[in-house]
Formats: structure tokens, sequence, C-alpha cells
């Protein structure tokens, strides 16, 4: 930690952030310029102090962490990288893997239509909501336990593990009896009490990033789920609220190479509800790829038009087809395999 202090500021101000170093067991290591002093605070759990310490004593004019925030996540933790298994797919290693599906499952027919289809054109994981967490309390909620059922029986049936979204930290346990991989959604991704919860399951999960976080924060929160010692945790970029507006979100591509830096995470991206429209998912998709993401989760529906929920961004079956034939390619470029 760095503490500036303020221009000609008294030497008995110094002193006292000095001092107060001492008394919590750091060593210290004061610069003194001219008309500025600045002190390095040293100590391996620096971190977890608030800079609030520091900020607040007479004199001091701006504190500066040195340390990131988050620990488990990081790169350091794990320099190697992380790879995540469920059932015989690998998340997180040469393999691009592709989860597709609708955002909800609607009924028995349409569940196992999308997993008929995403199965056949190379999809290895199959998504889809059963609960759904709606901005308005009006809008379809998702089947809940019913929907739950017929994710398990599409697994059985179709042979594709299936990933859907926890809400609630009392239904952890529930959801995590039906499928294979629980899913955070971006509303929840600081739901402090869902992370620990989930983090307490030996079972992957994939955090998508919250709407309006930033990467420190998001990786931070992995850090809940990784404390309780659940190590199977994926990122999924899903698009950040921005200015603009011609899109549903902003596809943050830079977060990919920001995050394969700064952390050994797998991670992958959600093209869908990043566009919000059909006709943008393929670029986005294949940026991502390009980009270095281990995989796309996307909103796949067997006729998008009777949709509930998420029928404008959801592709139609042939149009992801198409869109396999061309992440295909992408990968062969990356040296990956699909
Ligand atoms: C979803 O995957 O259907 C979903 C609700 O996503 P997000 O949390 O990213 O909005
Ligand atoms: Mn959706």
């Amino acid at each position: 930690m760095i503490v500036e202090m303020r221009f000609k500021a008294p030497k008995a101000e110094t002193e006292a952030v000095i001092a107060k170093a001492k008394s919590l067991g750091f060593s210290v290591q004061p610069n003194v310029g001219t008309d500025k002093t600045v002190i390095a605070i040293l100590g391996s759990n620096t971190g977890q102090i608030s800079t609030d310490i520091f900020a607040v004593l007479p004199g001091v004019e701006h504190v500066t962490r040195i340390m990131k925030p988050y620990k488990l996540a990081s790169r350091e933790f794990n320099p190697k990288g992380t790879i995540v298994k469920v059932g015989g797919v690998s998340i997180g290693g040469n393999q691009l893997v592709v989860m597709a599906g609708p955002c909800a499952v609607e009924s028995k027919k349409q569940l196992e239509e999308a997993a008929r289809v995403v199965k056949a054109a190379g999809a290895v994981i199959m998504r889809g909501g059963a609960f759904k967490p709606r901005s308005s309390p009006f809008s379809f909620q998702g089947l809940e336990k019913a929907g739950l059922e017929l994710l398990a029986e599409a697994r059985q049936k179709y042979g594709l593990p299936i990933i859907t979204e926890v809400v609630d930290p009392s239904q952890v346990e529930l959801v995590a009896q039906y499928v294979d991989i629980l899913q955070v959604g971006s509303r929840n991704m600081q739901n402090f009490s869902l992370l620990t919860e989930i983090g307490k399951m030996k079972m992957p999960v994939v955090l998508k990033r919250g709407l309006a976080n930033t990467v420190t924060e998001w990786l931070t929160a992995a850090d809940y789920i990784l404390a309780g010692g659940n190590k199977d945790v994926i990122l999924c970029e899903r698009g950040i609220r921005t200015f603009e507006d011609s899109t549903r979100f902003s596809m943050d591509i830079s977060s990919i190479p920001v995050i394969k830096k700064a952390s050994h995470l797998p991670i992958i991206a959600d093209p869908s509800h990043a566009a919000g429209h059909y006709s943008l998912v393929p670029a986005l998709a294949k940026a991502a790829i390009a980009a270095g993401a281990d995989g796309l989760l996307i909103e796949v529906h067997p006729n998008p038009k009777e949709a509930l929920v998420d029928g404008l961004q959801s592709l139609t079956p042939s149009d992801f087809k198409r869109l396999m034939g061309e992440i295909k390619l992408i990968s062969e470029a990356m040296g990956r395999t699909l």
C-alpha cells in the first residue's frame, strides 16, 4: 500500500501514519521529497486491511493498493490454469466448449427439440433456465422444479450435461441434484450468500459478470466460491452496461484477454445477452473465440417467435448450425478444437 501525504504535510502527520502502520505489524519505507512524502507500507496481509485506516489520518492525500483484492482467482495462485471437467467435457483446455439451448425451459416438447438440434449442430452442453431472474415480477418466472425435472429428462435422453441458473441460496442443493453446472446470473454476481452456498458444493459453476461490475469485482466475487473449497469456477462475459444503447449490453471483448492474464479460471462468453438481437450474435460469438474465450453460452430456441423469454436474441436451429460451422473455422485458426 502506498500512502501519499499532502503537499508540505507537517512532519508530525507523516510520523503518525508511520506509527499507525507499525502498530499494525507492517514495515514502512518513507520517501521524503522536498514537497511531498510518500510512504510504502509493506507486509503480506496489507490486502486484509482497509485503505481507509490510513486515508482518514490527517495530512493523507491518497492511498493506493498495490495488491489485488482477489487472491484465489488470481493467476499467481495457479499459473498453469484451471481446467473444469463436466462429464466428458473439459473447459479451459484446448477444446472450445459450446453450451446452447433456450433461455427458459417452457415445455417438454420445446426442450427436447432444442436438445436435439443443439446436439446435432455440435453443442456439448445444454442450457435452459428453470428459475428465471426477471426484471419484472409480472414476467414469466420459469417452470421452477418442473423445469428442473424436464432438464434432467433431456440430459438422460440426449446425453448432454446441463447448465441452469440458481437464484437463491436456499435452492442450491435442489438445483444441484438435477444438473451438472450451476449458473450464477449477472444480477446475482455479488449475491454473497448465494456465492458462499455454491462454494460449499463440489460441482462446476458458471459465474456471469455483473452487468455493471469491473473485472476486479468479478474476480473478487469468484474468490467467495473458491474460498469455500469449490475450485470449479468458470467465468462468463455477458456484456456490461455502457452509454451505448444499440445493443442490449456492450460485450466487453477486452475482458477476455484481461481475465486470461489476471486469472487461472476458464472464461466463456455469452453473445446472446450482450447482443440482445439474433442478427448480432454470430459476430460477437466469433469475436469472443478470436479473443481467446474457452467457450460460448448461446441461446437457441426451436421457434424463437414463440419463445416466452429472450426470443429476439435466440438463434433458430438453422442459424445456430451455420454459426457452428463458422466457429469451427475460427477455432482451427486459433489452434483449438471444437
Ligand atoms: C440467462 O442466461 O438467461 C440470463 C438471465 O443471463 P444474465 O444473467 O447474463 O442476464
Ligand atoms: Mn436469457
